[in-house]
C-alpha cells in the first residue's frame, strides 16, 4: 500500500532501526521505545490487522521470529511481552500487521 508507513519500511523507501530480515518479516526498533527491548515484528506483505491475517503460516512465522529475536536480543529467558493491538479498541495506530516485543524490564499491562 503506497501511503502505509510500514510498507514504506518493507520496501526499504523508509529505513528503520533494523535487526532482523527475511523474504517475508521485517522486524525493527520502536521510535518510542516502552522497554529497554521494544521492536515492532511486521509481514512484508500489506496486511491491516489481526482480522485480516488469514494466512496461518504467515502468522506461525510472525511468532516464530518474536522468538527468535527475543534469543538475539538476550531477553529469551528473563521474558518478554508479545503484543498486538487491533483496532480502536485494542489502541492500534498504525494499520499495517505488527507485534510488540517488549523486554529487558518487567512488562506491565492491564492483563498484569
Ligand atoms: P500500535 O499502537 O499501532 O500497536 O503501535 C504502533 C507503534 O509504532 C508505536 O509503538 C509507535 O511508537 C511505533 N511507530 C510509529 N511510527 C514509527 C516510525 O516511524 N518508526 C518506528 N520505528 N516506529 C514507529
Ligand atoms: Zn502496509
Amino acid at each position: 500500500m503506497s501511503d502505509c508507513l510500514f510498507c514504506k519500511m518493507a520496501s526499504g523507501e523508509i529505513k528503520p532501526d533494523v535487526v532482523y530480515e527475511d523474504e517475508k518479516v521485517l522486524a525493527f526498533r520502536d521510535i518510542n521505545p516502552k522497554a529497554p527491548v521494544h521492536i515492532l515484528v511486521i509481514p512484508k506483505i500489506h496486511v491491516a490487522t489481526l482480522n485480516d491475517l488469514n494466512n496461518g503460516d504467515l502468522a506461525g512465522l510472525l511468532l516464530q521470529t518474536v522468538a527468535k529475536i527475543a534469543q538475539q536480543e538476550g531477553v529469551a529467558e528473563s521474558g518478554y511481552r508479545t503484543i498486538i493491538n487491533c483496532n480502536s479498541d485494542g489502541g492500534q495506530e498504525v494499520y499495517h500487521l505488527h507485534l510488540h516485543l517488549l523486554g529487558g524490564k518487567k512488562i506491565t499491562s492491564p492483563l498484569a
